[in-house]
C-alpha cells in the first residue's frame, strides 16, 4: 500500500487539523466524527495507514487486534461498554468508504438503527 498523498486522518493524527480526541495509544489515535451518526460515534484509526480493514489484517493482524482493543477501550471511556455498540469498518464504494485510511467506527450510546440498504 502506498500512493503518496497523505491521507486526512494522517493529518489529524500529526495534529494539523484538529479533532476532538478520545483516546491515543503507541499504536492507535480515537476521535469523534465530526458528522455523528449516533449519540456516541468515534473513529479509531492505526497511526500506520492501510488502505482498509482487508489489507490491515493481511498485512498487520496484531495492529488490527490493537484497533480492536483500542474500540473496547473507547467504548468504556464513552460508558457504552455495557450497554452496547457497534463496530463498523466501511471498505470500498459500495460501502460507502471516504476516507481510505483505515478506521473502525465505533457507534453506541443510544438504540442503533438495523443496518444495510433494506434490501431482503
Ligand atoms: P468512511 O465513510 O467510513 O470512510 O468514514 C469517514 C468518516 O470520517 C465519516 O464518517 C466522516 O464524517 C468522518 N470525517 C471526515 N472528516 C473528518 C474530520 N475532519 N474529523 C472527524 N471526522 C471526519
Amino acid at each position: 500500500m502506498s500512493d503518496g498523498a497523505e491521507t486526512l486522518f494522517e493529518r489529524i493524527i500529526a495534529g494539523e487539523i484538529p479533532a476532538d480526541v478520545v483516546h491515543q495509544d503507541a499504536t492507535t489515535f480515537a476521535f469523534r466524527d465530526i458528522n455523528p451518526q449516533a449519540r456516541v460515534h468515534v473513529l479509531v484509526v492505526p497511526r500506520k495507514r492501510y488502505r482498509n480493514v482487508g489489507e490491515l489484517a493481511a498485512a498487520d493482524p496484531q495492529l488490527l487486534a490493537d484497533v480492536l482493543s483500542a474500540c473496547r477501550k473507547v467504548a468504556e471511556l464513552e460508558g457504552i461498554g455495557e450497554s452496547g455498540y457497534r463496530v463498523v469498518f466501511n471498505t470500498g464504494a459500495d460501502a460507502g468508504q471516504t476516507v481510505f485510511h483505515v478506521h473502525a467506527h465505533v457507534l453506541g450510546g443510544e438504540q442503533l438503527a438495523l443496518f444495510g440498504s433494506g434490501h431482503r
